[in-house]
């Protein structure tokens, strides 16, 4: 049996509000685990516009949403959270002690002192195959994320997609000798960088890549073991199906925000957003904090700047909580030995 990671603070997001909820936690000493459905920090800026430019984060006049999500990653090292990416918060109860018990779809446990939901408009998750044949290859024959390609078990893959991630996961593909390997897409468009699209193309044209034009409508099992899969069978414009064999379909289709278990976890909700008193950024559930997109008051606007001040009270008052013999002061990083000290720019 997996062992439970006891914390004071688990994150749930790594958006710009998670990163910057650690970095608030981690000035009042607080060490944060932070869990996320994507592969990577950033949430909304990296996944919906990291080549675009934000012009309203005070003192950046201008930053793309991944250049953000960089400087927010760099600033919050010396707090040295633990994050875990690729999976997603499916359970939270309160315990008994007050501490609340979290469980990953994965199977990884916590049992945190606080919880901090930053989980914007939901836990990104790759958009599914909407085929009831794909569900028994699910995890083994069907991947929906490219991951390591070099060591994916298998010699004939199929891609489905038309954007960056398949075309790249087919380029890299193609790098492995002994692969054949086919991208599936109804249409002869891509919307991927010009540069891989260019390279897929001198692929298709040399016959490393097959490029199929249809849409898939079923799976064949070997004849030998149903969880093995064989082909992937695809619909052509004339209406005529096809079998493709394959022992690996990646399909990579995008990504879709779901709310999915927050809504299940006995949070006052307005609209599916978690409502929050904003003196604390506290939920009706004692110790469970709701910041950035996700939460709901008066007068919320859904900007990044507004989750940067949440996420700042929140770290206050857990901290208060954390240590009620205490008075929390006010401090300043500018003359403060002691956030110096855990910002590691402390004088020797
Ligand atoms: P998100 O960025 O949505 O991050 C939430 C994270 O939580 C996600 O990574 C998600 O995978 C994860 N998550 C959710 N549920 C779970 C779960 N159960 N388990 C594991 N992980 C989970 N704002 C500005 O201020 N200025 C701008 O110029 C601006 N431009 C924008 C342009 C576009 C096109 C869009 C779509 C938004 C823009 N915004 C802008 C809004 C801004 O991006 C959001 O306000 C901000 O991203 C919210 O941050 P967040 O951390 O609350 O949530």
């Amino acid at each position: 049996m997996r062992s439970v990671i006891e914390t004071d603070a688990l994150i749930i997001g790594a958006g710009p509000a998670g990163l910057w909820q650690a970095f608030q936690l981690g000035l009042q000493g607080i060490r944060a685990h932070i869990v996320d459905a994507l592969p990577e920090a950033g949430g909304q800026c990296i996944e919906l516009y990291g080549d675009k430019p934000i012009y309203d984060i005070p003192a950046l006049p201008v930053a793309s949403g991944r250049e953000l999500v960089e400087r927010l990653l760099a600033q919050l090292r010396p707090m040295q959270p633990a994050f875990h990416f690729g999976r997603l918060v499916s359970q939270l109860a309160r315990r008994d002690d007050e501490r609340f018990d979290v469980t990953l779809d994965d199977g990884m446990r916590f049992v945190a002192r606080f919880v901090f939901v930053a989980a914007g408009v939901g836990a990104f998750v790759p958009r599914r195959l909407m085929l009831d044949e794909a569900r028994a290859f699910e995890g083994r024959g069907l991947l929906y994320r490219a991951g390591d390609l070099s060591s994916l078990p298998g010699e004939r893959f199929a891609v489905l997609g038309d954007g960056p991630e398949a075309v790249d996961a087919v380029v890299s593909l193609a790098r492995r000798e002994q692969a054949s390997i086919a991208l599936v897409h109804r249409r002869d468009s891509f919307k991927a960088e010009a540069a891989s699209v260019a390279r897929l193309r001198e692929l298709v044209a040399a016959g490393r890549v097959q490029l199929v034009i249809g849409q898939p409508v079923g799976f064949d099992a070997a004849t030998d073991d149903a969880a093995r899969l064989a082909a992937l069978r695809w619909l052509d414009a004339e209406g005529k199906v096809h079998a493709l064999a394959v022992d690996r379909v990646i399909a990579l289709l995008g990504i879709s925000p779901k709310l999915g278990p927050i809504a299940e976890w006995g949070l006052a909700l307005e609209r599916k957003q978690v409502v929050v008193d904003t003196a604390s950024f506290e939920s009706n559930v004692p110790g469970l904090y709701a910041i950035g997109d996700i939460n709901h008051y008066p007068g919320k606007r859904k900007l990044i700047l507004c989750g940067f001040h949440e996420a700042t009270l929140a770290a206050f008052a857990a901290a208060q909580r954390l240590r009620p013999d205490e008075r929390i002061a006010t401090l300043y990083t500018t003359t403060s030995d002691v956030l110096q000290q855990r910002l590691g720019v402390g004088r020797a």
